[in-house]
C-alpha cells in the first residue's frame, strides 16, 4: 500500500496528491517547476493581460493604455479594438495551425499507406474508410483499400488548398447552420488559406475593421474545427482504429518502479502507437529482463496519452502540469516527446535524473534531447530504436531516487461517436428520448488544458460534479479528461454520484457519467455529435441543451477550440478570459453579440460552481426553447464566489 500524502501546503496549487508529494520533492532538492517559474514571472504585464500591447511592426512595440491616462493609439494609429482584435485573430490563427498541422501530419502518413511506402501504418478500419471516401463523392466500388486510400489522400490534400470554396467536412454540420456561416462569410474554405489570410490581415495596415478581423478569426477557427482537427480524428481513426470503451488507469501511480518506463507526450499518435507494438518485440521483452527490469511499461501524458488511452487502453500518468512531476518519480527511462504542450523545461528536470528525453519531429526539437527523426516509411524500425534506448537506460536508475507516490485510480475511456452510437442501439434516439423526457436535462463538453494560475484540476472536477448532479452529461477531452479520470469521475460506478435521471441511463447502459471522447483534436468529436442529434432533430445545433466550458485552459488550441465550438452554435464557459479586456467592444461582442449572429456566445467565470449554475440556466432556457419540461433560470441559484484563481 503508498503512503497517503497530505497536501503539505501545495493544496493550494493542486487537488491532487501525487503532484502534492511530487511538489514535497522538488522543493527538498531544489529543482525548479512551472510553478516556481510562475512566481517568478509576478507581476505579469498589464498591456499584454489587456490584449492592447503590440509589436507586429518595428515602428513599436506599442501599448495603448485602456483607462484614458496614457497614450489611445500605436504609433501607426490602430486602437485598442484593432489591437486587441488583431492579437486575438492571430491567437485563433496559431491554435487553428497547431491542430491543422497536426492533421497534415497524420494525412501525409496516410497518403504513404496509400502509396505503399510504409513498414507498419496501414488501414485498420476500412469500413470508416470507405464511409469517408464516399462522403468525399469517391466512388468505392471495385477499388481496394490500398487504391482508396491514396485516391482519398490526394482529395484530402486539397482541404488545405484553395480549390475548395467549402470544407467538405463542414458539410456534416446541420444546414441551417452551414447558411449561418454563409451568409456571415465565414463558410471554411482551404485550411491553410485561412490561415496565412489571417496573418495577412494582421500585418500592420491590411485589415482594420476590428469586426472583419474577428469574423475572419471566426472562419479560421471552423477551418481547425470542421477541418484540419477533424482529418486529424478521422484518419486516426481509420490508420489506427475506431476508439470503443475501454477500461485503464490514471496518475503517477501507473508508472511502475520494476519495469522499463516509457511515457508518451505530446499530440501525435503516430509514434506512440508503434511504440506500443514496439513494447511487446519478444527481442527488446528478453534484454529488458537481462537489464533486470521486469516488463517494458508504456504511459501516457497530455493527449498522446489520450489518444493511445483510447485506442489501445493505455494508462495515463497525467495531465499538463505533471510532465515534469513525472520525471522526477525517477523511474521514467524515455520521455518520448512529439510535438505540442511540451514545455522545454522537461529536459532541465530530466537532467537532474536519468531519464533520457527523445525529440521525434523535425519541426518540434528540444535543446537537451535526443533527436530521433521520425519517418513513417520506417516507424516500427524508430520504434524498436526507441524502445532498445528506454531498456538499456533502465541499469541507469538510481533505486534510491524511485518514487511513486501513488496507487493508481482506475478510468473508462474510447467513448468515439461510434461508440456511443453503438451503445445506444445506432441511433441517437434513446439520447433524444432521455433529453425530451428530462431524464437527462443536457450536455456539456469539458475540455482543456492546466493552467498554473488555476489550482490543478479543481475548475475541471469541481464543474463536472456540479453537473452530473444535476442530470447533465459530460463529455470530455484533453486535460480535463485526466482531471476527471484521477478524481473517480470515469467509472461506471461514478454514476452513483449523478443525478437519478442520469443514474438511471449510466446504470442501464454500464456507462459512466463522464464520458471521455479523445485528444484535444477529438473536440471534433463532439461537434460530430452534436450535428448528429440536431440533424436528426431537424434543428440547429445551437437550439440544443448543450453547452461547452474551458475551465483551466492555457493554449493558443484552445481558443481556437473555443471560438470554433461558438461559430458551430454552443455557448462556452470559459475560466479565464483571453486577453481582450483592454477592448470593451471586443469584449461586448464575443459575450453578447455573437448570439445574434451565431446564436451562441463566450462567458468567463474562474468559479466552477458558478460556471455550472451558467450553464444549467443555458441548458435550462434551451429546453424551454425546444418546449421540453425547464426549471425556470431564476430558481436556479448563483453561489457566492468562492473557488477560482490561485
Ligand atoms: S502595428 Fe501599429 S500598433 Fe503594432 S507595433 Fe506596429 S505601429 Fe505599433
Ligand atoms: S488540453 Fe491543453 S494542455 Fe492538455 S494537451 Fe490539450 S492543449 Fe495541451
Amino acid at each position: 500500500m503508498k503512503p497517503t500524502f497530505t497536501s503539505n501546503g501545495y493544496a493550494k496549487k493542486s487537488i491532487n496528491p501525487d503532484t502534492w508529494a511530487m511538489l514535497e520533492i522538488a522543493h527538498k532538492e531544489g529543482i525548479e517547476t512551472v510553478w516556481d517559474r510562475l512566481a517568478k514571472q509576478q507581476p505579469q504585464c498589464g498591456y499584454c493581460n489587456l490584449g492592447t500591447s503590440c509589436r507586429i511592426c518595428a515602428m513599436g512595440p506599442c501599448r495603448v493604455d485602456p483607462f484614458g491616462e496614457g497614450p489611445q493609439k500605436g504609433v501607426c494609429g490602430a486602437d485598442a479594438d484593432i489591437i486587441v482584435a488583431r492579437n486575438l485573430a492571430r491567437t485563433i490563427a496559431a491554435g487553428a495551425s497547431s491542430h491543422s498541422d497536426h492533421g497534415r501530419d497524420i494525412l501525409e502518413t496516410f497518403h504513404r499507406v496509400g502509396e505503399g511506402k510504409t513498414d507498419i501504418y496501414k488501414i485498420t478500419d476500412p469500413d470508416k474508410l470507405r464511409r469517408l471516401a464516399e462522403e468525399y463523392g469517391l466512388a468505392t466500388d471495385g477499388k481496394n483499400d490500398q487504391e482508396l486510400t491514396e485516391e482519398l489522400a490526394w482529395e484530402m490534400m486539397e482541404d488545405y488548398g484553395m480549390h475548395r470554396a467549402r470544407l467538405p467536412l463542414a458539410k456534416r454540420a446541420p444546414l441551417a447552420r452551414q447558411d449561418i456561416w454563409d451568409k456571415t462569410g465565414t463558410f471554411p474554405r482551404g485550411i491553410d488559406r485561412e490561415n496565412v489570410e489571417a496573418l495577412h490581415r494582421t500585418h500592420m495596415g491590411v485589415d482594420n475593421d476590428w469586426v472583419n478581423i474577428l469574423l475572419h478569426a471566426v472562419r479560421t477557427s471552423l477551418s481547425d474545427g470542421w477541418g484540419g482537427s477533424m482529418i486529424a480524428t478521422e484518419l486516426s481513426d481509420i490508420l489506427f482504429g475506431v476508439p470503443t470503451p475501454k477500461k485503464s488507469f490514471v496518475n503517477l501511480g501507473v508508472i511502475k518502479a520494476e519495469q522499463v518506463n516509457i511515457i508518451l507526450h505530446g499530440h501525435n499518435p503516430m509514434l506512440s502507437e508503434v511504440i506500443v507494438a514496439a513494447s511487446q518485440d519478444p527481442n527488446l521483452l528478453a534484454l529488458a529482463k537481462e537489464k533486470g527490469a521486469a516488463g517494458i511499461n508504456l504511459a501516457g501524458l497530455c493527449c498522446t496519452g489520450n489518444e493511445v488511452l483510447m485506442r489501445k487502453g493505455i494508462p495515463m500518468a497525467g495531465n499538463h502540469l505533471m510532465q515534469e512531476l513525472c520525471i522526477m518519480t525517477g523511474a521514467v527511462e524515455v520521455m518520448l516527446v512529439d510535438y505540442q504542450c511540451i514545455m522545454p523545461a522537461v529536459t532541465e528536470t530530466a537532467r537532474c535524473f536519468h531519464t533520457k528525453v527523445i525529440s521525434t519531429f523535425d519541426k518540434a526539437k528540444f535543446p537537451g534531447a535526443e533527436h530521433i527523426s521520425f519517418d513513417p516509411a520506417r516507424g516500427l524500425e524508430i520504434g524498436r530504436q526507441i524502445v532498445r534506448i528506454a531498456v538499456e537506460n533502465f541499469t541507469r536508475r538510481v533505486p534510491e531516487r524511485v518514487r511513486i507516490p501513488v496507487e493508481p485510480t482506475p478510468m473508462m475511456a474510447g467513448f468515439s461517436v461510434e461508440a456511443i452510437l453503438g451503445a445506444l442501439g445506432g441511433t441517437p434516439q434513446p439520447l433524444v428520448d432521455a433529453i425530451v423526457q428530462g431524464s437527462i436535462r443536457g450536455a456539456v463538453g469539458v475540455v482543456g488544458c492546466n493552467n498554473p494560475k488555476f489550482k490543478q484540476d479543481l475548475g475541471h472536477t469541481e464543474l463536472t460534479k456540479r453537473l452530473i448532479e444535476n442530470d447533465i452529461l459530460v463529455l470530455v477531452t484533453g486535460c480535463a479528461a485526466v482531471a476527471d479520470g484521477k478524481a473517480g469521475l470515469m467509472v461506471p460506478e461514478a454514476a452513483d454520484k449523478a443525478g437519478p435521471g442520469l443514474r438511471a441511463v449510466c446504470k442501464a447502459l454500464g456507462i459512466p457519467p463522464v464520458l471521455h471522447m479523445g485528444s484535444c483534436v477529438d473536440n471534433t468529436r463532439i461537434l460530430v455529435l452534436a450535428a448528429a442529434l440536431a440533424n436528426h432533430l431537424g434543428v440547429d445545433i445551437s437550439a440544443l441543451p448543450l453547452a461547452g466550458a474551458a475551465p483551466e485552459w492555457y493554449s493558443e488550441k484552445a481558443v481556437a477550440i473555443g471560438t470554433y465550438v461558438v461559430a458551430s452554435g454552443i455557448y462556452t464557459v470559459l475560466g479565464m478570459a483571453p486577453p481582450i479586456f483592454g477592448s470593451p467592444n471586443v469584449v461586448k461582442l464575443l459575450t453578447e453579440g455573437l448570439e445574434g449572429v451565431f446564436g451562441a456566445t463566450f462567458a468567463v467565470e474562474p468559479d466552477p460552481n458558478r460556471a455550472a449554475v451558467l450553464i444549467r440556466r443555458h441548458i435550462e432556457g434551451k429546453r424551454a426553447g425546444l418546449g421540453l419540461t425547464a426549471i425556470a433560470p431564476d430558481d436556479i441559484a448563483m453561489p457566492e464566489a468562492e473557488l477560482a484563481l490561485v
